[in-house]
């Protein structure tokens, strides 16, 4: 079987690497050591960081068929390991990348955009033959006074146009000089710690920067997002997600800027690009885990549905496998069905994540709702804080609503205030039942303080312990984009010595 640096070692090393990265950005004769770095890492892997190679006939499993899992196999394969298996408890794949067709259109219940930044992801579209279509302009909504505003007229309501220019002039240089920190060219926080530019909250960050006329401006995508307010969320994470690309990409769609081609939708949604993907790869959907041990090897239990002639049964099945890959949400109550070591209670006891519900109704008489309407004044947890209607000509539509569990902000609660919103959009009592809900547990991250006092690197430093690899959202962010780089970065590192 196959040997593998131990966690001590392969942090050493990553600490090393991120050492030089950190201080890479100080002059820009090293900025470019980084970007050829990158370079390596798309071409075929970058054997410094490699702490395996795994031979191709490794039995690997993988738990959770959303975009990492999936992302996770297809890169596998691509690096020809040949035995791969993924288990998906529900019976749908793409968990957060979900579409539901109506009436012949593809409407997203998740993630809904590419941005010219997403090149992971728009590979795997080209591949699939996944089309792609230009999303209309975006507008807010004063729910109390019924105006509608283009988001750029909302954002110089609060700011003027001097400070809103000069100071995103001066984001996109700040972010250009620190690109070699931040994901593609390193996927995951590792590294944060030792990086003081990435310390503290966004919040901090843009005051630090004197950046804080475009706070109200990132709280659309941050905080309205379901992200949290910019004093809670790390820099490190707002500052993954706000590449250059990506700001100027909102900042056009934000202005409406005439022929703008970005963000894009996917013609068939999300979820249909990922099941694409998954038909090239071996998926079992409806599985119940009911253990996994890690004893030398990886040993699951699972449960099956099973199709008999008079009724469908459960049926219990055991496989073992040589590698274990956790490409579910790593929360304590996710992961009830595995032997959790000291360090993972230790780690993942951490993470939260931020309810986030989104309802869908017919919902004839909101016609002036546009493709993406942001709810302002920024709205009460539990109140719609956005509202899409994808296709004019249709009145399904999907309202986003930050929850909160411990407050019994839950299902009924926000039912009720879409009911009153869509009553008053539509200015006529709104009754009708919602057609789906979902309640997705949004953005598995840790604390800022948390970000700060090396979480990640201890992450890192786990990766591949016990025969154990972790991928997703936490890890990279909760992005697909990111998710799938850090994907294609795990296989590389860790799998492949080359593919
Ligand atoms: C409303 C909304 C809008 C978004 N918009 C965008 C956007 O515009 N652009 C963008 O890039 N991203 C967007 N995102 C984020 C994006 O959807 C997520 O970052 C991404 O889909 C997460 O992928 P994942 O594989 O890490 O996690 P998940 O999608 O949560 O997948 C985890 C999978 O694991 C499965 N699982 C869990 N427990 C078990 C178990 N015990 N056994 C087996 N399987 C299990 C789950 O069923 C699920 O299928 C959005 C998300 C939401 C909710």
């Amino acid at each position: 079987m196959c040997t593998h640096l131990g966690g001590a070692a392969a942090a050493q090393a990553r600490q090393a690497q991120c050492t030089a990265a950190c201080a890479s950005v100080r002059n820009s004769s090293d900025q470019l050591r980084v970007v050829g770095r990158k370079e390596k890492l798309k071409k075929g892997g970058d054997p410094s960081m490699n702490t395996a190679g795994i031979p191709r006939d490794a039995r690997i499993v993988i738990v959770g068929a959303g975009a990492a899992g999936l992302c996770t196999a297809w890169y596998l394969k691509l690096a020809g390991f040949r035995r791969v298996q993924v288990l998906e408890r529900s019976p749908r794949l793409g968990g957060k990348c979900r579409s539901l067709t109506v009436d012949g259109q593809s409407f997203d219940l998740g993630a809904n955009y590419i941005t010219s930044a997403y090149t992971r992801v728009r590979e795997l579209a080209a591949h699939v033959g996944a089309g792609m279509y230009t999303e209309k302009a975006g507008h807010t909504i004063n729910v109390k006074t019924g105006e509608m505003r283009s988001i750029l007229a909302e954002v110089l309501s609060r700011t003027s146009f001097f400070t809103l220019a000069w100071q995103s002039l001066r984001f996109l240089f700040i972010r250009w000089r620190i690109r070699g920190l931040l994901s593609p060219a390193r996927p995951g926080f590792g590294h944060v710690r030792d990086c003081p530019e990435l310390k503290g909250s966004f919040a901090d960050w843009l005051r630090r920067h004197r950046l804080d006329g475009l706070s109200e401006m990132f709280e659309i995508p941050l905080t309205l997002m379901g992200y949290g307010d910019l004093d809670d969320i790390a820099a490190a994470y707002a500052l993954t997600y706000m590449s250059p690309k990506t700001f100027l990409n909102l900042g056009m769609f934000a202005a409406n800027v005439p022929l703008r081609r970005w963000p894009k939708r996917f013609t068939q949604g999300y979820g249909r690009m990922f099941e694409r993907l998954a038909a090239e790869v071996d998926v079992l959907t409806g599985v119940k885990i009911e253990k996994i041990t890690r004893d030398g090897q990886i040993r699951v239990e699972y449960r099956l549905l099973e199709q008999q002639l008079e009724q469908d049964i459960t049926v219990r099945e055991t496989a073992t496998f040589d590698y274990l890959v956790l490409a579910c949400p790593q929360l304590p109550e996710v992961l009830e069905f595995l032997d959790l070591r000291e360090k993972e209670k230790k780690l993942f006891g951490q993470v939260v994540v931020n309810p986030f519900f989104v309802t869908t109704y017919m919902a004839p008489g909101t016609e002036r709702v546009a493709a993406v309407t942001f709810s302002l004044p920024e709205p009460a947890l539990g109140e719609p804080h956005v509202v899409t209607r994808q296709y004019p000509e249709s009145n399904f539509i999907s309202i986003y609503s930050r929850g909160d569990h411990a407050n019994k902000i839950c299902r009924e609660k926000i039912e009720a205030n879409n009911r009153r919103f869509l009553g008053e959009i539509a200015a006529q009592e709104h009754d009708a039942a919602p057609l789906n809900s979902d309640d997705w547990a949004y953005f598995p991250h840790v604390p800022c303080a948390a970000v700060d006092a090396g979480f990640y690197s201890e992450l890192e430093a786990m990766q591949g312990e016990n025969r154990t690899f972790y991928c997703g959202g936490l890890l990279a962010f909760e992005l697909v984009e990111c998710i799938a780089e850090y994907s294609h970065h795990l296989v590389q590192t860790h799998f492949a010595a080359r593919t």
